[in-house]
């Protein structure tokens, strides 16, 4: 995936961010995610139908049940941090995300490398991806839902990346789900940082796509 990359981008926009100076001072709005509908989908997508699974496949399963995770751990130290709401609200779309993994983790006898401690993985890219984040989202809310997106952009484009590379139905519509549920929370955390006054810009994904989402 695209984690090494992204893990030099975020040293670089730490720096950015050191250099600015972000007020704190505004009120925090809560930003409700409605993600109700997408637990249902979730719940219904697994039933479908057996095939043979490519390496692509299976190691991409493996690879989201842990970037998931990450997801929901980073938004689980972010909310303890900050009591940002969206913070938590995300959180627990998170872990309907990684749950819709392991369903298919087991429909297809694949082991599961959850490991049941936060901040903790057994991909040590994504163990050191997350390190990472929670400096960068230490500095200061901003910051924090700064991290909220590029965690976001990150999922986008990894889940699309293994959507083309699959022909398996019911994998391809758990990442759907997977997909337009990244696209709710990136949209969440860029109109509350527009809310505080930071226009955010896409660290990942191209301008366009990036566009298309948040004005969708
Ligand atoms: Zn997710
Ligand atoms: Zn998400």
């Amino acid at each position: 995936m695209k984690t090494q990359q992204l893990l030099f981008k975020i040293a670089i926009l730490a720096i950015v961010l050191m250099l600015s100076t972000c007020t704190d001072s505004q009120k925090d709005e809560d930003l409700t995610v409605s993600d109700n509908t997408e637990e249902e989908s979730l719940k219904n997508s697994s039933l479908l139908q057996i095939a043979p699974l490519t390496e692509t496949d299976s190691l991409g399963l493996i690879f989201m049940r842990e970037e998931e995770k990450l997801a929901r751990d980073a938004y689980l130290e972010l909310y303890s941090k900050y009591e940002h709401q969206v913070f938590n609200n995300i959180s627990q779309s998170e872990q309907t995300h990684t749950n819709a993994i392991l369903n298919l983790l087991e429909y297809y006898d694949l082991d599961d490398p959850f490991i049941d401690e936060i901040g903790e993985f057994e991909d040590q890219s994504l163990a050191t991806l997350f390190e990472e984040l929670m400096i960068l989202g230490a500095i200061n809310l901003d910051s924090a839902l700064v991290v909220g997106a590029l965690i976001e952009e990150t999922d986008i484009e990894d889940i699309a990346i293994l959507v083309k590379a699959s022909s398996v139905e019911n994998i391809i519509q758990v990442y759907e789900n997977l997909l337009s549920g990244s696209e709710n929370h990136l949209r969440a955390f860029v109109h509350d940082l527009n809310k505080r006054g930071i226009d955010y810009q896409p660290r990942i994904l191209p301008i366009d796509q990036f566009n298309d989402i948040i004005n969708n």
